[in-house]
């Protein structure tokens, strides 16, 4: 059960980014189940009717739009049929991304693109034509989602670790321009979340995060992400902006990650 009331977004529109799969999915389930109208987009269609018809099952007002988010031209087609539908847009989250694990030699020239391509500049892309479109004229909410590693070194993701440090960078940029028109933007970064292909993808690397304890002890749930998504789009968190939040358990600042002597 939400400790938040079942209408705290009635009126507000959401555009989730990725919505159709994973972290996304939970994230357009919560805003939606706490009121808020739903568009998800991303590029498979048939995960995208699929989900849609979940949250329509559960009552939500969602709709969905096919969009390679690297596209600019695509992109100004999904605002303007967000703007065709709900005739309001007040809640970003840029939560598509792409990851596979591989050395730097390993990762092609295309490879590394792609994912840089995806996460930033995707992120970049539906920023910039979401708050021209609407953000800028009534104010609102971006959210990144980004990760928590990127400010230290890590194996098998330089390309995620470089974009989402871009992410992060332009989390901080957007909250610095768009705070004068009543636009909070904030960024949060999960930890190694439970039931996803992000983590499905690390299966049979060894020292993978899946593998490593936590301060908290366990394995986080996509739950715990939307929770915080939910928290910092509601009146909960109207001071705080251009923050990135870490919803890890404590992975990110347990430096060593030694294990106590038993007592
Ligand atoms: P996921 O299930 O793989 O979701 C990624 C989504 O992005 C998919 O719905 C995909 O749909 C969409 N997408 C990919 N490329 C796209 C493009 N060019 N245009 C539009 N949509 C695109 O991932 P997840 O594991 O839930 O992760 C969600 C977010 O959390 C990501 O930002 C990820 O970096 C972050 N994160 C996850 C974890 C974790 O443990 N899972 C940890 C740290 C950070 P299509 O392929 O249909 O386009």
């Amino acid at each position: 059960m939400s400790v938040f009331r079942e209408d705290l977004l009635a009126s507000k529109v959401a555009l989730v980014t990725g919505g159709a799969t994973g972290i996304g999915r939970e994230i357009a389930r919560t805003l939606g189940r706490h009121g808020a109208r739903v568009c998800i987009a991303s590029r498979k269609q048939e995960n995208l009717e699929g989900t849609t018809g979940e949250l329509r099952a559960e009552g939500i007002d969602a709709m969905w739009l096919a969009c390679d988010i690297r596209d600019g031209e695509q992109v100004d087609r999904l605002i303007a049929g967000v703007r065709e539908r709900f005739a309001a847009l007040d809640i970003v989250v840029n939560n598509a991304a792409g990851n596979f694990p591989a050395p730097i030699t390993g990762i092609s020239y295309n490879g590394f693109r792609a994912v840089v391509d995806i996460d930033l500049r995707g992120t970049y892309n539906v920023s910039k034509a979401a708050f021209e479109a609407f953000l800028k004229a009534n104010g609102g909410h971006i959210v990144n989602i980004t990760a928590p590693f990127q400010n230290m070194g890590v194996s098998l993701q330089a390309h995620v670790a470089a974009a989402k440090a871009g992410v992060d960078s332009l989390t901080r940029t957007c909250a610095v321009e768009f705070g004068p028109y009543g636009v909070r933007v904030n960024a949060v970064a999960p930890g190694a979340t439970a039931d996803t292909e992000g983590l499905d993808r690390f299966e049979g690397v060894e020292g993978a995060a899946s593998d490593s304890p936590c301060p908290l002890g366990y394995v986080g749930s996509k739950q715990d992400i939307a929770n915080m998504v939910l928290v910092l789009v509601s009146e909960a968190a109207s001071y705080v902006t251009g923050q990135v939040i870490a919803v890890d358990g404590g992975t990110s600042i347990d430096l060593f990650k030694l294990s106590l002597p038993e007592s």
